[in-house]
């Protein structure tokens, strides 16, 4: 099978197109023909050798793949060949405390896809069985390989973790990326009021026509005078943050008395300054969220497959071109995913 590998860590030059050994399936596992894998850019940290995850090259990328059952291993009985589906973006151990209370992102032992198996990067891939959800036929596979990270991380946030509810009102942060413009569609469709913003005016009128109430060029405006004039003074019940710097900072001081900032990432600011005076004066909350569930990726399939949310595809490569396919995402141009199709 052909699969883009690096051997070194490094810029989109260490990538190369390589005919590989196709992988054979195990007991209770599936080999998957990859019918599509969309990028994220924690691909670009794994191969520039900056993800904090343990990584030996040569190393295939690719954790967010849909693909169809091309042969199972021993023992599996209940996915046939042909079928299309999606892995669970983690393997995780079904049996650890996590793992039975139903919190599975949390697993004491889970390992990313691709870095438990092989990558998405490629034409095959072997994966357990624990890691498969089926996927509608209503779905085009970009469409379906668009989904899983946006979507799950965005419900995740929202309502597992920020407890968002009808007729409150939410302030998404950087609404062009791929998990923000997937926070408005759903909570838009959930019943919230939705201001959102991003560095520029094309990002926010994109993200008006997905549902956003009331955006804010960040690059041109300041966050907190904006929300303020929105919110009559009283601030948003919460914040979807996943930013960091100052971003993180606009958002605390964007919450309403008794409001939650939800977060999962802060790659323009990791350590940030924090006043604990308001923080606790005003009863807010900061919380954290990690990954997402298998069960609310099923919802998420389900909205789709209803059509009441559209997993966005900016743009679609051939395997060859995956070097390319890595510069677009890096210039952070995209409005949607770049997605592989080998
Ligand atoms: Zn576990």
């Amino acid at each position: 099978m052909k699969a883009v590998v690096f051997h070194e860590f490094g810029g989109p030059d260490v990538l190369r197109l390589e005919e590989l050994e196709t992988p054979s399936p195990g007991p209770g596992e599936v080999l998957l023909d990859v019918l599509a894998c969309a990028l994220n850019h924690l691909d670009v940290d794994v191969r520039e050798g900056v993800s904090r995850f343990p990584v030996d090259t040569p190393f295939v990328l690719g954790i967010e793949v849909v693909g169809r059952i091309a042969a199972v291993g021993d023992g599996v009985e209940s996915w046939q060949v042909g079928e299309r589906v999606m892995p669970f973006l983690m393997a995780t151990c079904g049996d650890c405390r996590f793992c039975r209370s139903g919190r599975e992102s949390l697993c004491t032992s889970a390992g990313f896809i691709s870095f438990s198996t092989s990558g998405g990067y490629a034409e095959q891939l072997v994966c357990s069985t624990r890691h498969l959800m089926r996927v509608p036929d209503e779905l085009t596979d970009e469409a379906a390989a668009a989904l899983q990270i946006a979507f799950g991380t965005a419900w995740h946030m929202l309502f597992d973790r920020g407890g968002l509810r009808a007729g409150e009102t939410v302030m998404i942060n950087s609404v062009g990326s791929g998990i923000g413009s997937a926070a408005v569609q759903l909570a838009h469709i959930a019943g919230a009021t939705v201001i959102g913003n991003a560095s520029s005016d094309d990002k926010l009128a994109r993200a008006a026509e997905l549902g956003m109430d009331h955006g804010i060029n960040y690059a041109a405006q300041d966050v907190v005078a904006e929300v303020m004039r929105i919110t009559d003074g009283r601030g948003v019940d919460l914040v979807y943050e996943h930013v960091g710097g100052k971003l993180f900072q606009a958002g605390l001081d964007s919450l309403d008395k008794d409001g939650r900032l939800v977060i999962c990432g802060g790659h323009s600011g990791e350590v940030v300054p924090f006043d604990i005076i308001p923080f606790f004066r005003m009863q807010r909350s900061v919380i954290g969220s990690f990954c997402y569930l298998r069960s609310e990726v099923e919802k998420c399939l389900e909205l789709a497959r209803q059509g009441r949310i559209t997993p966005l595809v900016y743009e679609t490569f051939a395997l060859d071109d995956a070097r390319e396919a890595m510069e677009m995402m890096e210039r952070r141009e995209h409005f949607g995913k770049i997605v592989l199709k080998p």
